[in-house]
């Protein structure tokens, strides 16, 4: 300040000096005044050039250069310049902040729309545009309200209690293939709100699959429960000849052997849903796991076929070509209930005198085909892709009859997804089925391919 006062008087006593030279005592006084309105002009355009560039928004880098007699206006200048270039740098690290923030918000799997206190759309994630059909762009600023026409929403929306969610259909849902979404609104700030969406399909079909399954389970166990209570009762209270008693208690013991095999069949599903896949270092025979289910297969079938009745013609593998089969890795037991409950099935479904085929190919590429062909009733196409869920039966009473409890193909599904091999069904109706599986060449050994069929 003082370097300024300074300069002021010395540019006054420069131009008294002049004007004394020039036009006597006047002219002193006339040098004097000018010096100040120069030293004032001077001041003032400088001024004027600070105005002018914080005017213009006064961004840093276009700072007017004031050099050395500027004085107090560079000082300002540069102490301004300094205190934009902080808020700048504040402004950029907000906005990097919030921009991570709504990164975060965007790869969240759940859908997140910010809603102000009218209910406008400010910001949504690509997720939420993608499960109510909105376009994250053009939609900012609509009403939520119109976007979203579900009664069930509007009433959620409009009661304003957000304590639970409610349950949506999602864009593309249909009868055939519901998408079901859960909405939640949570409110914050000044009566904005975030509305949280998530798909919850599978969650729902998982749950309706447990509460059919109970019913069905339910249902299986109490109809032949009910049939032995009538049984028990019947015993109880009527004088029965002997030969009566002993066929009502063939009968109970059928009915008690009925529930034995449903639970048996339920507790091996549930061991092969919760047992880790099986491991590669335990190894069965091929030839053994044939031969076995060509024992039981042979006693099933003398069991149902009716006194009197034509046989019906089984057709394994022959013990040569079983020699050739190998070995395939796996828990055994699995492999065995899988096989051999293809096989029952097509003895039990095939009618007295017809045929039954077992076979199991080598192929060149190391893996080998397992499969059992019948002349059976054969399955319409409607039921094919649903006979492996549980208790799904083409035919009730037929599957009861010959003891089916509507859980054989699923266990067979599971055991052979779990030794990396996938069933396959083809069938035409009236004419037979073949249930197929192919096992992978990882899980097999020994298995020598057989010459082909013409070879001499
Ligand atoms: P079930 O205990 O009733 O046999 P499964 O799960 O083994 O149960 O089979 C499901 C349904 O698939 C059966 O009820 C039957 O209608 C049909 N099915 C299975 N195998 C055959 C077959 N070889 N021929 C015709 N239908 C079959």
């Amino acid at each position: 300040m003082l370097w300024r006062v300074l300069i002021l008087l010395g540019v006054q006593l420069l131009g008294a000096a002049i004007g004394l030279w020039v036009a006597g005592p006047w002219g002193l006084a006339a040098g004097v005044a000018l010096a100040s309105w120069l030293c004032w002009g001077w001041e003032s355009w400088h001024g004027l050039r600070v105005l002018a560039w914080l005017r213009q928004e006064g961004h840093p880098a276009q700072a007017p250069a004031l050099r050395g007699l500027a004085g107090l206006w560079r000082e300002a200048v540069d102490r301004m310049r300094r205190l934009l270039r902080q808020r700048e740098q504040q402004a950029a690290a907000s906005d990097a902040r919030l921009q991570a923030f709504l990164q975060a918000l965007q790869a969240s799997p759940n859908g997140v729309i910010l809603l102000d206190a009218a209910g406008h759309i400010e910001w949504c994630n690509q997720t939420a545009a993608e499960h109510f059909g909105l376009d994250a762009g053009r939609d900012l600023m609509q009403s939520i309200g119109n976007l979203l026409r579900e009664p069930d929403f509007s009433a959620y929306l409009a009661a304003g209690d957000y304590r639970h969610d409610v349950l949506l259909p999602g864009r593309g849902s249909t009868p055939t293939h519901p998408i079901q979404l859960s909405v939640h609104l949570h409110s914050y700030g000044d009566g904005r709100r975030l509305m949280l969406s998530r798909d919850v399909t599978q969650l729902e079909q998982a749950e309706a699959m447990r509460r059919d399954f109970v019913a069905n389970v339910s249902h299986e166990i109490r109809t032949p429960l009910t049939v032995l209570a009538g049984f028990v009762e019947t015993l109880q209270t009527l004088p029965l000849q002997e030969a009566e008693r002993a066929r009502y208690l063939g009968l109970m013991a059928q009915q008690a052997s009925r529930m034995q095999h449903l639970v048996q069949d339920l507790l091996t599903l549930s061991r092969l849903e919760g047992a880790a896949l099986p491991g590669m270092e335990h190894w069965t025979g091929v030839r053994q796991l044939l031969q076995s289910c060509e024992q039981e297969a042979h006693g099933l079938s003398a069991q149902l076929t009716p006194q009197g009745a034509k046989p019906q013609r089984l057709v394994f593998p022959s013990a040569a070509h079983l020699q050739q089969c190998g070995e395939i890795a796996g828990n055994p037991e699995e492999l065995h209930s899988a096989l051999s409950n293809l096989i029952s099935n097509a003895v039990r479904y095939t009618p007295a005198g017809g045929s039954i085929s077992v076979d199991w190919q080598a192929l060149p590429d190391g893996s080998a085909r397992f499969s059992v062909r019948d002349s059976g009733p054969g399955i319409a196409p409607e039921h094919l892709p649903r006979v492996t869920e549980r208790f799904y039966r083409i035919d009730r009473s037929r599957s009861r009859d010959s003891g089916g409890t509507g859980l054989g193909l699923a266990i067979v599904k599971h055991s052979l997804q779990r030794h990396g091999a996938a069933l396959h069904i083809s069938s035409v109706l009236g004419q037979g089925s073949e249930f197929s599986a192919h096992f992978p060449a990882r899980r097999l050994r020994g298995c020598t391919l057989a010459p082909p069929k013409d070879a001499p």
